[in-house]
């Protein structure tokens, strides 16, 4: 398999190319073909498998092929992570990944002031980045909504639950459209990852590496 097979974006193969990527992972050889069609996917897979470019190049794709303005305080893609250092790297990713089209990508966690987050959220985003606790808070201030949420990622679930992001995670699925897509991915899965699994998931179709 090649990126080229998928029916990629031009821009999104280009930038592909200049970061030396000659062939997709195992993770993004599954994932990629279902996540284009629009299912939902549930993935265990660890990091270091490929699996940011695994859910990143097809959403930013679909976004592609889909421009919207901005609507204020709201975004496109919700990308969920258990920790701001992940977080960072995953809003890298699709900021590399996507470095040829025009896209905005944003990334809040918590620990640090709000206030610049609230001003980067008040035109609105294409991608945002997120960690639970941040984001309930900037929903709470009325700094963002999830109304306009096309496509969820909630990735490393296994830590979030570590972490006791559990609560934050319910709440959270509540205020999502009903209509959208969701990726969810987990090193393990065990029954309380996959029962934390079917509140975000419809009829997912399941990758393993
Ligand atoms: P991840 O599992 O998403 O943390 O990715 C692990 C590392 O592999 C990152 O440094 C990526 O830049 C790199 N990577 C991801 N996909 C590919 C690929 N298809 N070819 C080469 N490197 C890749």
């Amino acid at each position: 398999t090649l990126f080229s097979d998928f029916g990629l974006a031009q821009p999104i193969l280009k930038a592909l190319a200049s970061e030396g990527y000659e062939k997709p992972t195992p993770i993004q050889a599954q994932t990629i073909p279902l996540a284009l069609e629009g299912r939902d996917v549930c993935g265990i897979a660890q990091t270091g498998t490929g699996k940011t470019a695994a859910f990143a190049l097809p959403i930013l794709h679909r976004l592609s092929q889909n421009p919207r303005p901005k609507a204020p305080k709201a975004c496109r893609v919700l990308v969920l992570s258990p920790t701001r250092e992940l977080a960072g790297q995953i809003a890298d990713s699709f900021r590399v990944y996507g470095r040829n089209l025009r896209l905005s990508t944003s990334v809040v966690f918590g620990g640090v002031t709000i206030g610049k987050q609230e001003r980067e959220l008040s035109g609105g985003v294409d991608v945002l980045v997120a960690t639970p606790g941040r984001l309930l808070d900037l929903i709470d201030r009325k700094s963002l909504t999830l109304r306009d949420v096309e496509i969820l990622v909630l990735d490393e679930a296994d830590q979030m639950l570590d972490l006791g992001f559990i609560h934050a995670l319910k709440r959270i699925v509540k205020l999502l459209p009903a209509k959208r897509q969701s990726l969810f991915f987990s090193a393990t899965m065990p029954k309380t990852i996959s029962s934390l699994a079917d509140d975000f998931l419809r009829d997912p179709a399941k990758v393993a590496v």
